[in-house]
């Protein structure tokens, strides 16, 4: 059985809020009425529902709901502080993501960790993903090295579930959506970075998103000017985010 129809049909059952919750958050899950019998199903369930990020990191681990996973190093799941006010959401891990397990550790994630700085958040406050847990690479010409692959919607939207549980436990006053893959995947719809800059959106979910451009823009600016200014309009939808998550984040201390 597909880990997600699992992981669906299991909290389904076990929390009682029925399939139509459950089969929003996965779309190409078929679930069954839990019909007769639901309810000694449920109990029994209970204690195996995953509830948590460790719970979700693991099924993750042995996702196959799209083809990404059979060229992927591992699933690199979201990272951070399990009620984060602020919650940062990539498009999908990179080369370096990929062989160590983690978000954002590779250069786009150092030059993160620089605006982060300047807009005096503390990574250890956030919690942070990606959109899509795979690294989706191509070979580059003639090389050894994996360049990175933008992904299709298709598999966006098969990750979609992995996301939206994270965004269901972490509970985030704030989505600070990193490029437009994030940004779609957050707010449900295309958006241009431009359009959309400055505005407060609504995630699927009734989140405030905001959106701002990937670390790896900065990175790929063409020259030292581009580079300084790019940074500072990063920068400056972070402390956005940071005050918008103000009071969130004084009450979760
Ligand atoms: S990219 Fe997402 S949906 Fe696709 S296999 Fe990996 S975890 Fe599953």
């Amino acid at each position: 059985m597909p880990v997600w129809r699992e992981v669906m049909i299991r909290r389904a059952t076990a929390s009682g809020r029925g399939n139509r919750r459950a089969a929003r958050g996965a779309p190409s899950a078929q679930l069954g009425s839990p019909g007769r019998g639901s309810r000694a199903r449920s109990s029994a369930h209970a204690a195996s529902s995953p509830n948590t990020l460790d719970d979700f990191r693991r099924l993750a681990a042995r996702c196959t709901a799209c083809d990404l996973y059979k060229r992927a190093t591992q699933t690199v799941f979201g990272e951070g502080k399990r009620r984060a006010p602020i919650m940062l959401v990539g498009e999908q891990p990179g080369h370096e993501e990929d062989l160590a397990g983690h978000p954002f550790g590779g250069p786009a994630g150092r030059m993160l960790d620089k605006a982060l700085d300047q807009a005096g958040l503390d990574r250890s406050d956030l919690y942070l993903t990606n959109a899509v847990k795979h690294f989706k690479w191509k070979p580059a010409e003639g090389g050894k090295r994996r360049i990175h692959e933008r992904p299709r919607q298709g598999e966006v939207n098969a990750c979609h579930p992995w996301l939206q549980q994270e965004l269901e436990v972490v509970r985030p006053h704030v989505v600070v959506c990193l490029g437009a893959t994030a940004a779609r995947a957050v707010v449900g719809h295309p958006v241009t970075i431009t359009a959309s800059r400055g505005r407060v959106l609504s995630s699927t979910a009734g989140h405030a998103a905001i959106v701002t451009v990937h670390p790896s823009a900065v990175l790929r600016a063409p020259d030292d000017a581009a580079r300084r200014a790019l940074m500072r309009r990063f920068v400056g939808d972070l402390r956005r985010a940071a005050r918008a998550a103000r009071p969130a984040r004084d009450a979760r201390r």
